[in-house]
């Protein structure tokens, strides 16, 4: 393996490495710099987050950029906000004993006046996000006409947030003769496009197999029903009492649920997602980041930016739509040399996209079974010890206290001493995991309840039987709103003045949006339709539960029972009608945090 210094890289570069602690380059470093110092040929890279890619192709550029001009050389794009604040500063760091080379990032919801600012002081290279870069250059204050080197990071990405266009308008502000050099861990039909369409004979190089995970992953299925996802979810993270993990999330709604009813069951975790303000992502990407909140529910997009090497675990809650994206989720964690765990909760229905995935990253998945309450009480219990074990004793410190609590214990012999300890941290997990059952075969249990919550979705409409309506009515009602000619109508529930009724999932968009264009009136009223919550979400203390066995955490936590805690309770498809009609109604401050109906947002 070669040394930065062999790769053709000049001393101050190198210092500054070593000041970062980089012995020796990575694969795709290995292969990228010295490619790219050499030639001005195109290049088509391979690499997903974590594999050292940002050296790989900024370190190149230091080496080659010409200092004394004052004009931007490199234009570095990447999909998110954080991901250019990370490029930006990596680049800062990596620059530090070059005399006069300028870094500036440039990127949405940030003073404009600042950046441009910047740019008048001259800047030789400018990372940015798509969208605040073309505005920049529609403004003039952002001038590619020298650029040498375009840089497209996590080019997928961009593409899948919707940045064709943007990405369009940068590529034709560059010159021609400029290198262009693309990044990606996928390559779907859209990258390709852009890699024929604005690359000459690009070179390809990899940092492993194409598409496939990382080797210090191991990826785990968990089958569950819609009954079973969360208590599972509780169980896996119970059963590692050091997790620090992503739980991936399809939607900004079931991100902030998941989190909610986390929060609520005395977990240390935070939701992350595009309805958050800037500086509320802000905050919890620090907390994360410092470990203050283990665990992380996070849409794919707004964890883009996020810099974390040591996750113990990403936790795919539902798998996403774009099966590509596995990639992504699961190469958050074992990187930089660490061991990783990717975990998946499917359902019967979803069971069928593993295989496809398994044909991306090339491995197989393990079945897990969801542990039972008797292996985690065991587990935790064994962690309890090891922490015992091997606690440092700050000797000078309890020595004057000794003496008392000799007194107090006077008189109870080794065992009971142990026993005592043990039962004072233990004794609430215990109780929580009394009578708890099997999900592993609770999951096989009641398949009709469990094909309906999977794929519909559960409207509230304001009439009901005193309106005169009747299910043949409702389901006429619905079908004149022309939503779509394959439309599934599930479960139907009139009640005196209002009603439920189910749609396959894929509609639930279209219902709402045919519903508010249309505006239907039903024997007069008004009809109004909104989805309901089926689970009320939480509201609860945040960062509630400190990490088992970490300093004034251990087990005693609020939760009475399993069967007790939050979404166990909500998730009881015996509840009685009487109940089941307060907590279905349409939550307001569910409307806000999904950003309203039909509302289209785009998350950067
Ligand atoms: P990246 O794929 O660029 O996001 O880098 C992933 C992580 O690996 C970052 O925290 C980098 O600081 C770190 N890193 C990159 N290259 C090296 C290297 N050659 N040696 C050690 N760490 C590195």
């Amino acid at each position: 393996m070669s040394t930065f210094l062999e790769l053709g890289l000049k001393e101050p570069i190198n210092k500054a490495l070593t000041d970062l602690g980089y012995e020796k380059p990575t694969v795709i470093q290995e292969k990228a710099i010295p490619q790219i110092i050499s030639s001005t040929d195109d290049l088509k890279a391979f690499a997903q987050t974590g594999t050292g890619k940002t050296a790989a192709f900024s370190l190149p550029i230091l080496e080659l950029l010409d200092p004394s001009q004052n004009n931007v050389q490199a234009i570095i794009l990447s999909p998110t906000r954080e991901l250019a604040v990370q490029i930006g500063n990596n680049i800062k760091d990596f620059c530090k004993y070059l005399k006069d080379v300028k870094v500036t990032t440039v990127y949405g919801g940030s003073s404009m006046e600042e950046q441009i600012r910047s740019l008048k002081r001259g800047s030789q290279i400018v990372v940015g996000t798509p969208g605040r870069t073309v505005d920049l250059i529609n403004r003039r204050a952002l001038k590619l006409g020298n650029v040498q080197w375009l840089v497209l990071d996590e080019a997928d990405e961009m593409l899948n947030m919707g940045f064709k266009d943007e990405l369009d308008k940068v590529l034709e502000a560059t010159p021609e003769t400029k290198q262009t050099l693309l990044f990606s861990a996928t390559f779907p039909r859209e990258v390709e496009a852009i890699a024929r369409n604005y690359m000459t004979k690009p070179v390809e190089i990899t940092s492993g197999e194409k598409n496939t995970g990382s080797e210090n992953v191991s990826h785990e299925f968990y089958a569950v029903t819609e009954r079973t996802r969360y208590p599972a979810l509780k169980r896996i993270a119970d059963l590692n009492p050091d997790i620090y993990a992503i739980i991936f999330c399809r939607t900004r709604r079931e991100t902030q649920e998941v989190a909610d009813n986390l929060i609520k069951d005395g977990y240390s975790a935070d939701s992350l997602h595009g309805d958050l303000s800037q500086g509320q992502r802000d905050s919890v990407m620090g907390k994360f980041r410092k470990k203050t909140i283990q665990i992380l529910v996070a849409t794919d997009v707004a964890a883009r930016g996020l810099d974390v090497n040591e996750l113990s675990h990403v936790i795919n809650h539902k798998l996403p739509d774009q099966i590509e994206n596995y990639t992504h989720r699961s190469g958050r964690t074992g990187r930089a040399g660490n061991k990783g765990i990717s975990i998946v909760l499917v359902n019967g229905k979803e069971k069928g996209k593993l295989r496809q995935i398994e044909r991306i990253i090339k491995k197989k998945f393990v079945e897990g079974k969801v542990p039972t309450g008797k292996e985690i009480v065991q587990n935790q219990l064994i962690n309890l010890i090891d922490k015992v074990k091997n606690i440092e004793v700050n000797e000078t410190q309890i020595n004057e206290f000794l003496p008392s609590i000799y007194e107090k214990l006077e008189g109870l012999d080794r065992e009971e001493l142990i026993k005592k300890f043990v039962s004072l941290e233990f004794n609430t997990m215990l109780k929580y995991y009394e009578n708890s059952k099997d999900l592993n075969n609770l999951g096989r249990e009641n398949s009709r309840s469990r094909a309906t919550a999977d794929n519909m979705t559960r409207f509230f409409i304001n009439i009901g039987r005193k309106d005169n309506l009747n299910p043949g009515k409702l389901i006429g009602l619905i079908n004149d709103q022309n939503i779509g000619d394959k439309i599934e109508i599930g479960a139907i529930d009139i009640l005196d003045t209002f009603s439920f009724f189910e749609i396959d999932k894929e509609y639930e968009q279209k219902t709402l949006e045919a519903f508010s264009d249309n505006q239907p009136d039903f024997d007069g009223r008004s009809v109004n339709v909104e989805i309901t919550k089926k689970e009320r979400s939480g509201g609860g203390r945040r960062g509630g539960r400190k990490p088992f066995g970490k300093k004034d955490g251990g087990f005693g936590r609020r939760r009475s029972s399993e069967a007790g805690s939050s979404s166990s309770k909500r998730s009881d498809s015996g509840r009685k009608r009487s109940d089941r009609r307060s907590s279905d109604r349409p939550d307001r401050s569910e409307r806000r945090a999904s950003g309203g109906f039909g509302r289209k947002r785009r998350e950067s």
